[in-house]
């Protein structure tokens, strides 16, 4: 009789998880507590609109084909991935623009228009950050950190890459013109990191999306979720929605399974979670003493910042439009600080802004067009009333985006919903409302962040954004090949 796996959890560190075990012959279920899978990666339905309510920038490709490949299938059998350019509009108040594309010689000339100097910096940051990537990425990403001497390990190449310097000051060492380097250190932004405190290994980003490109699902990320969703059943797992975990079970320092929030209980020979690594020690943990103590320790850790998105759909397309849009705000390093310090909500904001009917017109009613624009903003230690805060938040949001992109947005609105930080803690269970988990710093990423196994509980497993490597769909995909990967040397070293 084949193992018996639980994983908690169905956002994309839970599907790859519970495909890669799948594929090594265990029996998995894979509980979510939602009524769709995909976690950050949900979809709305909306008045004929379709809205991915997070990932859209998706990478590394070769990660996502891999969790076919393990049985023989093809990627492309369930999904088509459409290549973006430019990967980003970048605009500034000033009026400056700059379209990051994956063409040198295109590259080039933008950056000579900014400052000439900066073409030879560019190309020296690029041989750094394909450095970071080859070690950071590549070699690491994939390998769980498990005892203090893979951390010791590991030493010697952060030292050499300069690990603990920031991205931003990495990147400045490079190049001298301020949108540059703030074109070139963004980055961290999307998996939840301050570009002035997070270690400079982040910096990787930027030759990962040189590499492998920046590519978007036909259908949004949804349909991306619903072919992995799909490859899951086909190898005969058992997928359970709307059905939230309320503990897991334990004998001594074994997991012997799940008991769900209606009462049921499922017997497992491991359990893997998904869920938020705070929720699973401090909540579906918290009878056994292991619970008790990480969610203490947790407790002192940095969580990442949140996001507030509005997601609208207008009825007139923009096919002026770049798929994804970055709208700086006038004061980067102090915007940024007062997000990741969980200072007050500022007046001023850096939009980040999704338009995906430019690439495929699926996703909105004929002639009309969808969108959503994110806005980072301090998570939950910050005491902001978002029942109240929110609708003033979003109109003042549409409002920037009028004014620099879209003439005509509120005339033309027909749908609209928002996304809080509180909906972050009450949807996803989220440990203050953090839309990446704990902040990528050094000092809590590799062998400092949450183990891919725990080190008591020794079959109970973690994948997704709160483990190594981090947030990200790269990131927490890989977390699932390096949590399967020990589960696999695991099982091997137990009788069946
Ligand atoms: C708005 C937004 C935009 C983003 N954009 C990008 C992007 O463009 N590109 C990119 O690479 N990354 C992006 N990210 C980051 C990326 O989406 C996340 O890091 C990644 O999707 C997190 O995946 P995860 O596996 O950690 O799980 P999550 O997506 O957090 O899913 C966890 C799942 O666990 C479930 N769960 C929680 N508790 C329980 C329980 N008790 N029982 C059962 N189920 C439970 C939740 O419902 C959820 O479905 C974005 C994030 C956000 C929020």
């Amino acid at each position: 009789m084949s193992r018996k796996a639980i994983v908690i959890g169905a956002g994309f560190g839970g599907l790859a998880a519970a495909i890669r075990l799948q594929s090594m012959g265990l029996s998995v279920t894979l509980l979510e507590g939602r009524a769709r899978p995909g976690g950050r990666a949900y979809v709305y339905e909306q008045d004929g609109f379709t809205f991915d309510a997070g990932p859209t920038v998706i990478t590394d490709p070769s990660s996502l084909e891999e969790l076919f490949e393990l049985s023989g299938r093809r990627l492309s059998d369930y999904v088509e991935l459409l290549p973006i350019t430019p990967f980003y509009r970048l605009l500034w108040e000033d009026g400056t623009a700059f379209d990051y594309v994956n063409d040198q010689a295109e590259l080039d000339r933008q950056i000579a228009a900014l400052s000439p100097p900066d073409v030879a910096g560019y190309r020296r940051f690029l041989d750094y950050s394909t450095q970071v990537f080859e070690e950071g990425y590549l070699k690491l990403g994939h390998v769980a950190f498990l005892d203090p001497w893979s951390m010791v390990k590991a030493a010697p190449q952060l030292a050499r890459l300069q690990a603990w310097r920031s991205v931003y000051s990495m990147v400045s060492s490079f190049v001298q013109e301020e949108h540059l380097r703030q074109a070139l250190s963004f980055h961290t932004l999307l998996v939840g990191g301050n570009p002035f405190q997070s270690s400079s290994i982040y910096a990787l980003i930027h030759a990962l999306e040189r590499k492998w490109g920046v590519w978007f699902p036909r259908g949004g990320t949804g349909a991306l979720v619903a072919g992995l969703a799909r490859l899951f059943q086909d190898l005969g797992g058992t997928l359970r929605l709307a059905t939230p975990a309320a503990e897991i079970l334990t004998q001594g320092d074994r997991a012997v399974g799940v008991r769900t929030e209606d009462g049921e209980v499922l017997m497992a020979d491991l359990v893997v979670s998904n869920a938020d690594v705070m929720h699973t020690y401090g909540k579906l943990l918290k009878r056994h003493p292991r619970g008790r103590r990480m969610e203490k320790g947790l407790g002192r850790r940095r969580f990442s910042m949140s996001l507030f998105v509005v997601y609208f759909g207008l009825k007139r397309r923009h096919d002026d439009l770049r798929h994804h849009t970055i709208l700086f705000g006038p004061e980067y390093k102090g915007l940024v600080d007062s997000i990741c310090g969980a200072k007050p909500l500022r007046e001023d904001f850096s939009i980040y802004l999704h338009a995906p009917s430019v690439t495929d017109d699926s996703l909105a009613p004929h002639g009309c067009s969808a969108y959503y624009a994110l806005s980072p903003v301090p998570n939950l230690t910050q005491p902001i009333d978002w029942q109240t805060e929110g609708p003033k938040y979003a109109e003042r949001l549409l409002e920037a985006i009028e004014r620099r992109a879209i003439p005509g947005l509120r005339e033309d609105l027909v749908t609209m919903r928002i996304f809080t930080p509180e909906d972050f803690q009450s949807e996803l269970n989220a440990h203050l409302g953090s839309a990446f988990s704990l902040e990528p710093i050094l000092t809590q990423s590799a062998w400092f962040r949450v183990h891919n196994r725990d080190a008591e509980v020794r079959n109970l497993y973690f994948v997704g954004a709160g483990t190594h490597p981090g947030a990200g769909v790269p990131g927490v995909v890989g977390s699932a090949k390096a949590t399967a990967r020990v589960i696999a040397e695991d099982l091997a070293r137990e009788p069946a």
